[in-house]
């Protein structure tokens, strides 16, 4: 397919927050790798989203910002998979414990599902007019689980990412969000059924390393272009998605497909989103 670079709109920054908690991703080298993929783009390193624009704020405001935000975190917490009710309201508890999460840059946010909408929403509304925008690319890495809301089968599905303004990647998502090879779980349940100890189930791991990613898994920063380019590609074309399967920008829902788009695919990306790739670096060349 010819592409047309008539439809495609090449933002000016692109801004990469830190998640404090993932040792294994490197923003360095996804900048790099960035600036070398697209022509003229200029990628700026950020402190953790919240930690950086909260930090700016007066205390008094910051306080104030932060007990709002603790709420609003709180409200988007997904209580149960099978229903899109989002009209209860939080605990006191479930507050207190979102403003311990908010003051503290590498607090670890597993286990808890948030709506993944309303986490975008919350953090849109955090960035400043002069870099809101198309011509800037916000790109949130965190460790909250997020999901969205299927109205095919009616229940929330986890996600790696979410695509707008701004991005959010979870780091999280990575390993719990695309599905692991069946026979994985059949093995696992096995193994808990016949009360297995911990070596057992660390083997069975081992034994599945190149079918799954795993938490601070080394691969992490190579997987993570991927989904970094996707969200590049919705800014500039309006579709972060492709539907080759060896191109990164597949939407893989399993986790082997994810590391073939990823990392064993022989070709980084499919002829079309190449062929749009070296148009805007001939064009800026020009
Ligand atoms: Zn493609």
């Amino acid at each position: 397919m010819e592409a047309d670079l008539q439809s495609v709109f090449i933002p000016s920054s692109i801004y990469l927050y830190e998640e404090k908690t993932a040792e294994t991703l490197d923003l360095r080298k996804i900048a790099d790798y960035l600036e070398g993929k697209i022509e003229g783009i200029k990628v700026r390193l950020r402190a953790p989203f919240l930690f950086h624009f909260l930090s700016s704020y007066p205390p008094e405001r910051r306080d104030q910002t932060i007990d709002h935000l603790a709420r609003r975190f709180a409200g988007a917490r997904v209580k149960d998979p099978s229903k899109p009710d989002r009209s209860f309201r939080p605990m006191p508890v479930e507050i207190e414990y979102e403003k311990r999460r908010l003051k503290q840059p590498d607090f670890k946010a597993f286990g808890i599902l948030y709506n993944g909408t309303e986490v975008q929403r919350i953090l849109r509304d955090l960035i400043p007019r002069k870099e809101s925008g198309l011509r800037h690319v916000h790109i949130v890495f965190t460790n909250q689980f997020i999901g969205t809301w299927d109205e095919g089968d009616l229940r929330y599905h986890a996600r790696v990412a979410l695509y707008g303004m701004p991005s959010v990647i979870s780091t999280t998502g990575v390993v719990e969000a695309p599905a692991k090879p069946r026979e994985y779980y059949l093995l696992r349940n096995q193994l808990r059924a016949t009360g297995a100890d911990e070596a057992a189930f660390l083997e069975l791991k081992e034994r599945f390393a190149d079918r799954f990613i795993d938490h601070d898994d080394p691969r992490l920063t190579q997987i993570l272009k991927g989904y970094v380019m996707q969200a590049v590609f919705f800014h500039m074309t309006g579709d972060p998605f492709c539907d080759d399967a060896t191109c990164r920008l597949y939407n893989a829902h399993w986790q082997e497909e994810m590391i073939r788009a990823q990392l064993t695919s022989e070709r980084e990306f499919c002829s079309r989103h190449q062929e749009i790739l070296r148009k805007i670096r001939s064009k800026k060349g020009s």
